[in-house]
């Protein structure tokens, strides 16, 4: 595996790949790698002849009280499994490579309204971030192919939804969400978690798909589901964002007369923020 720190070297890389004509698969990270992050690379390597990884904490997509500082960086372990992967390619930029300086950024890729809705109430500045290095990253490494996890389902919204209306020449694809043996959805933040806190967490995950069975059979309005639901959350000791039923189709709240459905849920736990979801068809 090459590891390079330059877009020069990524860009140099990949047109040597394309002009011997072979195709290129992409899987963009920031590092502290699970199996999860390791199942998307599996995939790539059957969707294209090459795979790069990016390794990048993007700090436009971290809001000021945010963890930036404290986000694991573990490049020397994560460039070792993405190696023994199969990996072609490791692009882990500084920050400067990216972005030049804090003011010169005057460009953002926003996809609006679906941007501030959900996780977007609570981090009003993430999903512009988001976008806007999906964005850079796609220009700098051109793939044809980019894979995603579902455990972000708004961002992989967002992204299909900007590839869509900007016309990137790339396919995107979504992995189902790998998890603990107790069911927590494995993360790169659940290691700032406690190991009180690491007992508890997967309760997110029971809550969700206990409201996945009983929506299927009650009549309640989903709102007051919802509602309940979050109670049950917050007497396990999480701090709630919010849990929403939403459309498939367009993530906006969904009704009993829609079938294709999503459950979203974000929620903290001590310093911990944690988001899940399920989707189920009625
Ligand atoms: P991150 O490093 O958290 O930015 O995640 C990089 C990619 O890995 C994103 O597409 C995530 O959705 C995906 N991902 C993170 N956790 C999981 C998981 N537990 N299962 C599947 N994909 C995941």
């Amino acid at each position: 595996m090459q590891t390079v720190k330059t877009r020069s070297q990524t860009k140099s890389t990949v047109q040597r790949w394309k002009q011997a004509g072979e195709s290129v698969a992409f899987v963009p990270t920031m590092g502290n790698l699970h199996e999860g992050h390791l199942k998307l690379v599996d995939t790539a390597r059957q969707h294209a002849d090459k795979v790069v990884v990016s390794i990048f904490v993007n700090p436009a997509q971290f809001g000021k009280n945010e963890d930036i500082d404290s986000y694991p960086r573990e490049l020397e372990l994560d460039s070792k499994k993405l190696a023994e992967r199969g990996v072609d390619l490791l692009f882990a930029p500084e920050t400067n490579e990216i972005y030049a300086d804090d003011t010169s950024q005057a460009t953002w890729v926003e996809v609006p309204k679906l941007s501030s809705i959900l996780c977007g109430e609570f981090r009003p500045v993430h999903f512009v971030g988001v976008t806007t290095i999906v964005a850079k990253l796609f220009n700098i490494v051109q793939p044809d192919v980019a894979i995603f996890g579902e455990k972000d389902f708004q961002q992989l919204f967002l992204i299909r939804k900007m590839v869509n209306d900007l016309d990137f020449p790339v396919k995107i694809i979504g992995m189902p969400t790998e998890r603990e043996a107790d069911g927590l959805a494995m993360s790169s933040r659940n290691s700032y978690l406690s190991a009180q806190e690491r007992k508890q967490a997967p309760l997110l995950y029971q809550a969700l798909n206990q409201l996945a069975s009983e929506i299927k059979t009650s009549s309640d309005d989903y709102r007051k589901s919802e509602e309940n639901a979050a109670k049950f959350i917050e007497n396990a000791g999480f701090m709630v964002d919010y849990v929403s039923i939403r459309r498939v189709s367009d993530l906006q709240p969904a009704s009993h007369q829609d079938h294709e459905i999503v459950i979203l849920a974000a929620a903290r736990l001590g310093k911990t923020r944690l988001i899940d979801n399920i989707a189920i068809n009625i």
